[in-house]
């Protein structure tokens, strides 16, 4: 049985449940990779597990049974076993006790409601920098009274390398002392960011990046999207679902739009000239860079499926499917065209805009050459026909 929390992550749902079984559980874990892969969640379905008082068992797997009393706490976030440690906003001027403001403490509440409610959800407070010493010296003299509640004690801090140096120090000391009935998980993106002292205490884990069917379905399921919309993202999100969910706000299904216009007017007759620039000018106004970065990136996704039908055939499988016929007309008439020397061009534009050269004058170049390796194309055919 697998944790119904968890998008993916087999192997690793595999091995933390194997620890649990054997009795064998690490007193300090380090989940490395991506929030949006599943740190967290893993690290939140281990804590109940832990502490469910009658978890449904195989001689493989352990679930938590959702039923019993402290099921139901560790499923709110209200569970006295389960601590959460996140970064908090700077102190603003003159402000000297650690203790954070009325409205952090509403807006940390807030955000552990949205994350009891979906574990993918960040726990990310506007203008978080740092984790501090007193959060740390908190946890310590929590650690140090004996638990409220039988269990095991599970203490979650998240993007660990948050720290600040004097915390990172007094967080080794805890570390150091450790404590049967207790485990601390850290989540992190930047391990090479930690103490490698506090690393080295830990058993790592990497989280690997989430497949995208696993986003597609993700996003589906949580009603975030269709299906055809979660097919175009899916391929942007390195792995991780946040990735996804802020594509999804950029609406890539009316950038890529942008970019397959781009192609039609680049790849026109011979008045393609003002036409292109134009097409241009309206791809580039009010769009920011990233923005940019993604039009040029579904340009490079589409032109990828045309080249794949091109050699695999129409059946062959594809990315932008809600596109097929489209991709195989193109495919019929440029398949002969040397595609890596367009998707190359693609990259170069992609280092212009890293290089702030102008959205519109990166766009422009980009689409004449990839006009003029296509053109070649279309001669060679008259050429042979
Ligand atoms: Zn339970």
């Amino acid at each position: 049985m697998k944790w119904n929390t968890i998008i993916g992550q087999d192997r690793l749902q595999r091995m933390l449940q194997r620890c649990i079984l054997d009795n064998r559980i690490p007193q300090a874990l380090l989940l490395n990779g991506f929030e949006g892969s599943g740190t967290v969640a893993l690290a939140l379905a281990f804590a109940r597990t832990v502490n469910c008082e009658q978890p449904i068992t195989t001689a493989e797997t352990i679930v938590p049974c959702e039923q019993c009393h402290a099921c139901k706490q560790s499923i709110s976030l209200q569970h006295p076993n389960i601590r959460l440690i996140t970064a908090l906003p700077a102190k603003k001027k003159g402000e000297t006790q650690d203790v954070p403001k009325d409205d952090v403490i509403m807006e940390l509440q807030g955000a552990i409601h949205s994350l009891a409610l979906d574990p993918y959800t960040s726990l990310r407070l506007a203008n978080a920098t740092s984790i501090r010493i007193a959060q740390i010296r908190e946890l310590k003299r929590t650690l140090s009274l004996s638990a409220a509640q039988s269990g095991r004690r599970v203490v979650i801090i998240l993007h660990a390398e948050e720290m600040n140096v004097e915390a990172a120090n007094s967080f080794l000391k805890t570390l150091e002392e450790p404590n049967n009935d207790v485990t601390i998980i850290l989540t992190t993106e930047r391990p090479e960011s930690l103490l490698q002292t506090i690393v080295s205490r830990c058993q790592e884990l990497i989280v690997p990046p989430l497949d995208d069917s696993d986003i597609v379905q993700a996003l589906v399921d949580r009603g975030l999207c269709d299906r055809d919309e979660a097919l175009i993202i899916a391929p942007f999100a390195q792995g991780s679902l946040h990735k996804a969910v802020d594509y999804l706000s950029d609406d890539m299904r009316a950038l890529r739009e942008t970019a397959v216009d781009l192609l039609r007017t680049a790849l026109k007759g011979k008045d393609y000239r003002n036409a292109l620039t134009d097409a241009v000018q309206e791809a580039s106004e009010s769009r920011s860079k990233s923005q940019a970065d993604a039009i040029l990136s579904l340009l490079a996704l589409w032109l990828r499926d045309a080249y794949v039908i091109a050699r695999a055939g129409d059946g062959a499988p594809i990315v932008n499917i809600d596109h097929r016929a489209a991709l195989e007309r193109f495919a019929a008439a440029f398949g002969g065209a040397d595609f890596p020397a367009v998707l190359q061009t693609i990259e170069h534009a992609h280092r212009d805009l890293a290089r702030n050269v102008s959205i519109s004058l990166v766009l422009l170049t980009t689409m004449l050459e990839i006009r003029r390796v296509f053109a070649a194309t279309r001669l060679k055919d008259k050429a042979t026909e």
